[in-house]
């Protein structure tokens, strides 16, 4: 029985894959890297986020003197960028779904509450969560080289009293796959995000999906069946 489903933001609930990708390489350009495509992007994308900037061509040591200038100016052209981002196909659908049936939603993301905040209320999409958990504020840089939404998830399953049975970890990187298989959670794994279906099949999760809107079904047939 599902009671709570837990969501990753960034290339799961926004549609914001292309747009990090295009922020990364301004970036990219900024340091006199070499700019990326998005299917380079999927391939490499990783948390903690160090890991992903050195496999782009960042020196070590270089990014560990300048993590925060590169920290500050992704976030400088990513912002404005993702105003204009649009959420996953099905993410309504979905959402109005868990409501109706009171299942509970968290987003649980790498991301910074406040921003997720600012885009869940233009997309009309606020009341759909019990929380963000997330990292307080732009001046947390923990995503640069820990991975710590984990943490965060399994202390709100705590909290509430949730088995791990009765908790969907949805993303659309091998991060959310890994910590679900972890924990002991469903795992719904969602391509064209931020990871290559290659990469999501490896982790072998309990659903492939495509599209949010299959999740319903999915549920149904967990609660019901
Ligand atoms: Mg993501």
């Amino acid at each position: 029985m599902i009671k709570l489903v837990a969501f990753d933001w960034n290339g799961t609930l926004l549609s914001d894959s292309l747009t990090a990708t295009n922020a990364d390489n301004k970036v990219l350009t900024e340091f006199g890297l070499k700019p990326i495509t998005l299917q380079k992007f999927r391939e490499c994308f990783d948390m903690p986020i160090q890991k992903y900037w050195v496999s782009l061509g960042f020196d070590e040591k270089f990014f560990l003197a300048n993590s925060k200038t590169i920290h500050w100016n992704f976030n400088k052209y990513y912002e404005p960028m993702a105003d204009k981002c649009r959420t996953r196909a099905g993410a309504r659908e979905l959402l109005k779904y868990l409501k109706q049936e009171k299942i509970g939603a968290v987003i649980y993301s790498n991301h910074i509450i406040p921003a997720i905040e600012k885009q869940l209320k233009r997309l009309k999409l606020n009341n759909y969560f019990e929380q963000i958990l997330a990292r307080p504020s732009e001046h947390d840089f923990s995503h640069m080289h820990n991975r710590s939404k984990e943490q965060k998830l399994v202390d709100y399953i705590k909290k509430h009293k949730l088995k791990p049975e009765e908790v969907l970890s949805v993303g659309d990187t091998e991060e959310e796959i890994e910590i679900g298989k972890q924990h002991g959670f469903y795992t719904a794994a969602i391509t064209g995000g931020y990871n290559t279906a290659a990469r999501l099949k490896k982790h072998k999760p309990d659903f492939l999906i495509h599209t949010l809107r299959s999740l319903v079904t999915t549920v149904k047939n967990i609660n019901y069946l």
